[in-house]
Order: structure tokens, then sequence, then C-alpha cells
């Protein structure tokens, strides 16, 4: 007997101690080497795995499972992984470019063996459906084939100097230690944008995720962290240090880091600025976006409901390039909300790791409150609630964080009103009717974000407007395709209190390199520029 009851205490104990994770959970975190019994995980890599600070916690947004706890930087480890970056950095600008070029063709190798089971990971973690999650782990696959070709392509200039015997070079050079603070929608690919440019430019990059997707950064490093180390490159070229608030500021504070690539919200970038401009430190901004589709009375229904469908629902309306408002011609206006209404009744919910998952649970239940908040500001306001407007409520959605994507009709159409003008992110679409190209383009251009926009049209002359000076002062400027779901070749980014950022494609790499303007005397003579005359 007494046998019997060591045994059942025994097993009770190991219970306490065993997180008893879903099959659905535990399946995916196995496939991409996360741990599934109960330890807390290394949030720090600089080289070594560790962090002993706060313990944070990730939780599925579908079911409210703790998928796992995870230690975060203590104030010296973080100071650890700073220095370690910055001997990291002084040691790999030295390597040729087309080695580095070479090493993220092998990352982009070793990411793209794990991409399906890092796309359900991000599912899991983020809440974003299944093709969606493989989406953005291509997108980083993308972005690394294009870091390949750039590690060969980074060229300076010549510059005819106006001084004979005289010639001025332009030279890129490695600019230092890259901070990259990332928001918790994209948890790869943004950082995945920075990395490939960054090392390829010969950088260190040090990341600091979004606290409430720490897992998605765990086994991203994991995966560039082999490569680097079977390469013999320190693992501080890309370090990782996981948490919230207090290590995002040390993060920005700190002057050993040379240029701070910040996406996430507007409030916070803002402060970012501030404090990485008080430093005259280098910063790039990510921002939020408030976007808008126009839809003119030639538009083609069959591209233009199921762009709009997409960009305003897709993700639950948690992109930064999501489509928020609605500038429908008048003489379109009742046939494209009936048909749009359709399909917002007709979209599968529910886990977004199931195939058939259209739309999936906003990532936290803070993002419920937002979305309600906006919701009654509507409702106060007299605004017609064409679709949505509450959550999901019966089982087993009730477990998540799933909310009816909203179409509404507010009763004004002026662009200082708060619902105009916020961006709310969750999925809230806005729409209004307008009279002429110039009213929408207007309005479009009204709101402080400058992220997306799009117009639906055939006419070629409106799209002339559209995209010249009189046109939409967007950072993206879109014919006939929805606001969200950039390639990585263009650059990205927006404009006004989006931050004028750009990253990914185009020439972002730009910013990632310490530009040396370099004149040259190969004559026996010194002549000063502009004629000076200083002779003694
Ligand atoms: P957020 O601003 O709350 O957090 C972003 C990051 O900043 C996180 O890593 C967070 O821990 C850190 N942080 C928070 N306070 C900080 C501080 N005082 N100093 C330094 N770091 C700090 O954003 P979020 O809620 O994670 O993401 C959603 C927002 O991101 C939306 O506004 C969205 O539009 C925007 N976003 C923009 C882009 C873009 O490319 N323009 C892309 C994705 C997301």
């Amino acid at each position: 007997m007494v046998v019997g009851r060591r045994v059942v205490a025994r097993h009770s104990a190991w219970l306490a101690r065993t997180r008893r994770l879903s099959s659905r959970a535990s399946s995916v975190l196995s496939s991409v080497d996360i741990p599934t019994a109960d330890q807390e995980l290394s949030g720090v890599y600089d080289g070594s795995w560790k962090g002993s600070g706060d313990v944070l916690k990730s939780i599925c947004p579908t079911t409210g499972e703790v998928l796992a706890r995870v230690k975060s930087a203590t104030p010296e480890e973080l100071r650890d992984a700073l220095a370690k970056s910055r001997d990291a950095y002084r040691y790999f600008r030295t390597v040729p470019a087309p080695r580095r070029g070479e090493i993220l063709r092998q990352i982009r190798y070793a990411l793209s063996n794990k991409r399906d089971e890092l796309g359900a990971l991000v599912s899991l973690e983020m809440g974003k459906i299944r093709t969606e999650g493989i989406g953005e782990v291509q997108e980083f696959v993308d972005i690394c084939d294009y870091g390949v070709g750039l590690s060969r392509m980074m060229n300076g200039r010549v510059v005819s100097s106006e001084r004979p015997g005289h010639s001025i070079v332009e030279v890129p050079n490695p600019l230092g230690v890259v901070a990259v603070l990332s928001a918790f929608n994209f948890p790869v690919a943004v950082y995945g944008w920075n990395l490939a440019l960054s090392l390829a430019a010969g950088n260190a990059t040090l990341w600091k995720p979004s606290p409430s997707t720490p897992l998605c950064s765990i086994a991203v490093t994991k995966i560039v962290s082999r490569v680097l180390e079977e390469n013999g490159i320190p693992g501080a070229v890309a370090s990782l240090v996981i948490g919230g608030k207090d290590v995002g500021e040390a993060v920005v504070e700190d002057k050993g880091i040379d240029m701070v690539s910040f996406t996430g919200s507007e409030a916070v970038g803002r402060a970012v600025g501030k404090v990485v401009q008080s430093r005259f430190g280098k910063v790039l901004l990510e921002l939020g976006g408030n976007n808008a589709a126009v839809i003119m009375p030639d538009a083609d229904m069959s591209l233009a409901v199921p762009a709009v469908f997409f960009g305003a629902v897709g993700t639950a309306g948690q992109r930064c390039t999501s489509t928020r408002r609605l500038y429908l011609h008048r003489d379109i206006a009742s046939e494209f909300l009936a048909k749009l209404e359709k399909l917002y009744r007709s979209v599968r919910v529910g886990d977004p790791l199931a195939k058939e998952t259209l739309l999936g649970p906003l990532h936290t239940q803070n993002a419920i409150s937002i979305y309600h908040d906006a919701v009654g500001y509507l409702r106060d306001a007299g605004a017609e609630i064409i679709a949505g407007g509450e959550r999901y409520d019966a089982p087993p959605l009730d477990q998540g964080n799933f909310v009816k994507p909203t179409i509404a009709l507010p009763k004004s159409a002026d662009p200082k009103d708060r619902i105009w003008r916020t961006e709310t992110f969750a999925p809230v679409l806005c729409a209004a009717v307008f009279e002429d190209v110039e009213q929408a383009i207007e309005w479009n251009n009204a709101v402080p974000q400058g992220l997306s926009s799009t117009l639906f049209t055939r006419d070629l002359r409106t799209v002339g407007k559209w995209i010249g000076p009189e046109g939409s002062d967007a950072g993206i400027v879109n014919v006939n395709v929805g606001t969200s779901g950039a390639e990585i070749g263009a650059a990205f980014g927006g404009n006004k209190s989006t931050g004028w950022g750009r990253e990914s494609g185009g020439d972002a790499w730009k910013q990632y390199v310490r530009w040396s303007a370099c004149t040259i005397n190969f004559s026996d003579k010194a002549p000063l520029a502009q004629g000076v005359d200083f002779s003694a």
C-alpha cells in the first residue's frame, strides 16, 4: 500500500512538473526543435544560449494554452550580448562580401528545408493561417536569395573630380551592429528582411523580437546559428535577446548600436526615433498603416472585391498593410458592398492550422478590447454595421481571440474623425462613398499614416493621376492589386507617420552600410576645390 501511495505521489509530482501540451501544439513545436517538456527555455543567444531574466509566456491565441515559458535577457546578459556583437562585427566586416553571401545561401537552404514547419509555428504562436505563415517564411527565403545576389553587387561609384589627377570614389563599408526590434504580426519575415541585408553588408545583427512571439525567434535563431557555427563564424553575428519593453529601451539607448531598425506601432516608434536621434544613431522606422482602397466605377469587380476581402480580413486585419478604409465611387457602392458582405458572411473561421481556415484569431486578448472599442465608437457615432461587430463566443472559438470581421459605414467621411485617422489593429473596415477621383485621393492622403494604398480602375488616365505628383502619398501605391501582400523585390515602407523607412528590396540595402566618400589625389599637385587659393 505504502509503495502504491509513493508511486501515485511520484506520478503527481511528475504531472505537476510536466506541461501537458496538446498534441496539436507539441507536434508543431517538436518539428522545429523546441522542447515540449516542462522547462524554461533560454531566450538569449550570442554564441551560446542563456537567459536568466523575467519569464515570458508564449500563449496560443487559438486555444489560450501556454506553449512555453521563456527566460528573457537580464541587463547584464544584454550588455554581454552587445559586447559580443561588437566583437563579431569586427571579425565579420573583414570577411569578403561574396563569402558572406555564401553563408546567406546556406541559411536560405536551411530555412527552406524547414519552411512548412516554421510556417506552422507562426500559425500556432501568432495566429495567422497556415498558408500565410508559410508565405512569411518564404519571404525570408526570397530575401536571402536577394542578399546572395547583393553580396556581389553592393557597388560603390566612381565620380568625376573637377581637379586634374584626382578621382572620387564612394565606398559602401560595413556599418556596425544593427539592432532589429520587431512586431508580433510578422514574427519571422521582418527579421529576415533585416538579417539578409545586414549580413550581406558585413554587419552583426542583434534581434529583439516581440515578447509575445518568442518561439518563432528561437526557432529561426537555432537555424541561423547552426549555419554560422558550421562555417566557423561567431554566433554573435546574429544575436537574439528576448525581452519586453525594458530590454527594447536598453537596446535603443545603447551607443554601441549603430542602427536601430524598428518595426512596430507609431506610438513606440515615435519614442524610439527620438532616443536614437538624440544620440545621433541611425534609425529606420517601419510603423503603422491606415491603408485605403479606392474603387472607381470602371473597376473590374472580379478583381476588386476579393482583393478588398483579403486586404481587410486576411491575417484577421493584423497586417501593417491591411485595408482599413474603403472608398467607393457612388455608381458602384451598393453593388460592391453587397458582394463584399456576401464574402464576409461566408468566411471560414477556425484553427489557423487547419487547411480550410481563412480567418484565425487576433493575437492577444488586448486586441479584442481594441476591436470592441472601435466598434463601440462606430456604433455610438451612428455608423451602420454591415457585417460583424462582435466576438465569436460559441465553443470552441470562445477559447481563443476570435472576432467577426466588420464592415462599417460611418455617418461621416471626415478624415479628421478618429475612426478614419487611427490604425485599429483588428479586422474593422470603414467604407465611404465619393463623387470623383480627386475627392478619393484627398481622403486617401488626409490621414497621418502613409504606408499602402490601392486603386481599382481600367482607365489609364486615372492610373497616371494616382501614381503621379497629385496622387497617393503612401509608400506603396498599387493599381488593381490589394493593399497587402508585397513582394521582396521593391523597397518596402511608408511615409509620414509610418516613419519613412524602407526595408527589403530596391535600394534599401544602402542604409545598412557606412558610405565613405574618398577623394584620391594621384598627381604631384594639390589644387583646392572650387579654385580656392590658399598659397602661403
Ligand atoms: P509595438 O510597437 O507594441 O512593439 C514593437 C516592438 O517594440 C516589440 O518588440 C516591443 O517589445 C518593442 N517595444 C515596446 N516598447 C518599447 C520601447 N519603449 N522601446 C523600445 N522597444 C519597445 O508593436 P506591435 O503591437 O508588436 O505590432 C503592431 C504594430 O506594428 C502595428 O502598428 C503595425 O502596423 C506595425 N507594423 C508595421 C510594419 C511596417 O513595415 N510598417 C510591419 C509590421 C507591423
